[in-house]
């Protein structure tokens, strides 16, 4: 069984992204804007009017994911720290995505510490970031499948384990995860993971990747956790 665990820390974008996003979107529309244009053209036969319109179809797909990936929930550039507590927060993200779950026959498992654990970070990143983990694990399946979802407290960390058991990842592509644009989906972004790791990366997180092809993927996500002081140690 060959496993490979990485650090994820090659990301130094989450400072960047709010100024990213603009730019991504920009390619997909002046291809859109690019093949409309050509529509207008007189003697252009239907085989070509179908092709230039399922083009531009794909690309304003592309241009809305781009815009999930970054900003379903929150503005990247927006600092707003709280308390957060872990377990609340995760089975608001799984709610979050059970429609899409539904629809594609996964059903999630949850094993979570009874512990009430609180982190610190902006909620609404912390939702992006685990839901755009959540979205690849649905879409590791192409028929269905289980995703579990488990956490543990290990000293001043609360330990998220998030596996599915499906299409799984080579070595090289666990070591290009994260990586702008690395996508192997014909509608993908290649923008999920990098917005998942700035995340967890800011809240003084780590991410390990285990994968292996055919057997699925693992993401263990570590974050401190945050003690509120008691009123007896405030002055
Ligand atoms: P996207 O989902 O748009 O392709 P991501 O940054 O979210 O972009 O993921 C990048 C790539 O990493 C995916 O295209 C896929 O190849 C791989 N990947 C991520 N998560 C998983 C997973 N749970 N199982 C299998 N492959 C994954
Ligand atoms: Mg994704």
């Amino acid at each position: 069984l060959l496993k490979r665990v990485i650090k994820a820390e090659k990301l130094e974008v989450v400072s960047h992204l709010a100024a990213s996003i603009s730019h991504e979107v920009r390619n997909p529309l002046t291809t859109t804007k690019g093949f409309l244009q050509l529509l207008r053209e007189e003697d252009i036969s239907q085989e070509k009017k179908e092709e230039y319109i399922e083009i531009s179809l794909n690309e304003l797909d592309r241009a809305t994911n781009i815009i999930k990936d970054y900003l379903t929930f929150a503005r990247p550039e927006a600092e707003n720290n709280h308390p957060i507590e872990i377990h609340t927060e995760l089975r608001n993200c799984i709610n979050v995505m059970s429609p899409l779950a539904q629809m594609e026959n996964v059903q999630f498992n949850e094993n979570f510490s009874s512990d009430d654990i609180l982190v610190l970070g902006d909620p609404l990143k912390l939702k992006q970031s685990l839901i755009n983990i959540l979205k690849n694990g649905i879409e590791s399946y192409s028929s269905g499948g289980i995703i579990e979802i488990s956490t543990i407290k290990e000293d001043a960390h609360i330990k998220i384990v998030i596996s599915d058991y499906g299409k799984g990842m080579t070595d090289d592509q666990v070591l290009r995860l994260g990586e702008p644009y690395f996508s192997t989906k014909s509608n993908g972004t290649g923008l999920g993971m990098m917005v998942s790791f700035s995340i967890i990366k800011a809240m003084n997180g780590h991410i390990y990747v285990k994968s292996q092809p055919g057997a699925g993927t693992s993401f263990t996500i570590f974050l401190p956790i945050y003690l509120k002081l008691s009123v007896s140690q405030q002055y």
